[in-house]
This record gives C-alpha cells, sequence and structure tokens, in this order.
C-alpha cells in the first residue's frame, strides 16, 4: 500500500477505533476502569450508550458528516458543511454534545456560520473532527488551518479550542506525510508557548471534555507511547471523556504508525459500514488535496 494511504487511512480508523474503544469507559474514573477491567483494551460496546461493540459515536459521525460534504462540495464550503451537522442532527444520533447541539440549532435559525466567541465553547467538540479537513488540504498550510477554523467555530468560537484544532491539525499533517515526533513536539510546544495552560508535563491527570483536559490526556500519551496500541489504550483507561481522547491520540497515532499497525482484533470488530465509509473518504479526501 502507497505510504501517504496508509498514513491518511491510519489516521481515519484509528479516530474510529479509539471512540470505539473508549466510549465503553466515558465518564468513568480510572480506578473505577481498574477495578471493572484491569485494563481496558477490548472493543466490546456497552458503556453509558449501551453501544454494539464496533460501534462509534458522535466524534467518528461528526467528521464522517463533515468528509461527506467536502466531497459533495469538491472541497471547502461552509454552508454545505453546516448543512451536513444539520442532517446529522436530524439523524438521531447516539451522542451529541451540548455545544454542538446548541451550535447546530443556531446554524437552522439563524443561518449564521459562526457564533460569538463564548467561554462556555472551551469543549474539545470541534477538535475532534478536524481531520477530514487535513486530508483534504494535505499540500495547502493556508487552507487547512483556515479551513479548520472555519469548521470549528460553526459549534465552537473559543480560542483554546481554535488553538488546540490547529495543533493537532499540523502535526496530524505532518506524520501523514511523513515527518518524525520531534516535528510534532515543536508543534506542541508552540502550542505550549502561546497558551501555557495546555502544559502536559508533568501530567496533571484530568481527561475531562474540557479541551485543556483533552489535550493534555493525548499529549501526554501521544509522545510517551512507542505503538498505536498502547497510545490508545493509555489514553482511554484515563477515563472521563474517554472516547474523545480516544478518538483524537487513535488519529495521531495512526498517522504516525499507519493502519498496517493497527491491531487486527480491533479492525475486526470496528463496525463494517463504517471502516468501508472511511476508506472511500481517505481516497476521495485525498484525491482533493492534489
Ligand atoms: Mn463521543
Ligand atoms: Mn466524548
Amino acid at each position: 500500500m502507497d505510504r501517504l494511504f496508509d498514513h491518511a487511512l491510519g489516521a481515519y480508523l484509528g479516530l474510529a477505533i479509539g471512540d470505539a474503544l473508549g466510549a465503553t469507559v466515558e465518564f468513568m474514573l480510572p480506578r473505577e476502569i481498574a477495578h471493572q477491567y484491569g485494563v481496558h483494551k477490548e472493543i466490546i460496546g456497552g458503556g453509558w450508550l449501551k453501544l454494539e461493540a464496533g460501534q462509534v459515536t458522535d466524534d467518528t459521525e461528526m467528521s464522517l458528516a463533515l468528509g461527506r460534504a467536502l466531497l459533495a462540495a469538491n472541497g471547502w464550503n461552509g454552508r454545505v458543511v453546516a448543512e451536513a451537522f444539520v442532517a446529522w442532527l436530524k439523524s438521531g444520533p447516539v451522542d451529541i454534545g451540548n455545544t454542538c447541539r446548541r451550535g447546530i440549532r443556531r446554524y437552522m435559525l439563524e443561518g449564521t456560520l459562526s457564533g460569538p466567541v463564548n467561554n462556555g465553547d472551551g469543549g474539545n467538540g470541534a477538535a475532534m473532527r478536524i481531520l477530514p479537513v487535513v486530508l483534504a488540504t494535505l499540500n495547502d498550510k493556508k487552507a487547512l488551518r483556515a479551513q479548520i477554523i472555519e469548521q470549528c467555530h460553526i459549534t465552537h468560537n473559543h480560542p483554546l479550542s481554535d488553538a488546540a484544532s490547529l495543533a493537532l491539525g499540523e502535526m496530524t499533517l505532518i506524520l501523514i506525510k511523513g515527518g518524525d515526533v520531534k516535528t510534532c513536539r515543536t508543534v506542541a510546544n508552540e502550542l505550549l508557548a502561546g497558551h501555557p495552560e495546555f502544559r502536559f508535563s508533568p501530567y496533571p491527570g484530568r481527561a475531562s471534555g474540557y479541551i485543556v483536559d483533552t489535550m493534555q490526556t493525548v499529549l501526554h500519551h501521544f509522545f510517551r507511547t512507542d505503538s498505536f496500541e498502547s497510545c490508545v489504550v493509555d489514553a482511554v483507561n484515563r477515563g472521563e471523556d474517554a472516547d474523545t481522547t480516544g478518538a483524537i491520540a487513535g488519529m495521531l497515532a495512526g498517522a504516525l504508525y499507519g493502519a498496517n499497525a493497527i491491531p487486527k482484533r480491533w479492525l475486526d470488530r470496528l463496525d463494517s459500514q463504517i471502516s468501508s465509509e472511511i476508506e472511500k473518504q481517505v481516497e476521495g479526501l485525498l484525491r482533493l488535496s492534489l
């Protein structure tokens, strides 16, 4: 398989697998997870959403909606993206964050593609779904940055959400294109220089849906592990917003290690409709970036 395709696919499948794995332990605390599972490392479904094994949640579904919009419009069109979020909301998703729901409702009522800057928008719901934009703009950093911010602002308008989303987008781009972890560390250091609250060493230990907690958990585990499996397992066993930390950690780890490095037992468990749509989107989105 072509190297670029393998790592792009790894990022997208990694996102979905981290989501499916983490959802089982979402909102649990690390010691509750340890008590119930020892180390949670199998995709078994369940959790507070009572999922099927291999079922994904809003993190993957919103990414797929964004990817569909990019493919339908042959590139960026904010209105098409917002409409794709509306269609997803109306499809009765298994889960949806409050900030995402509020933002999509605002678009439905007012037709605006962004709300005002809002202190309450510091959740991780915009950062979790940036991947399709990255895949569609691999060779155009200006477009990458502009589109990440525009897609964020449809539901989240907050400087920390923006900064985290940009850093994640750049790191993912670097890794998919064959860059190394050291270069990613530079991007992370730039994030910390602009926004010291993201400092993740020493690791503060929180993994909530607040974008600062989410980023600290993802970055701490991403930089301290040396395989796809250990990165995702270590992140989700921190509990709290485990499907989302799992999804973002899985995106970075998949971009670094490639789809070939994802354990087969996880790939086999992932909902096959999801994995086949992911594969098709990766092909189409990469074509958009050429
Ligand atoms: Mn979720
Ligand atoms: Mn979540």
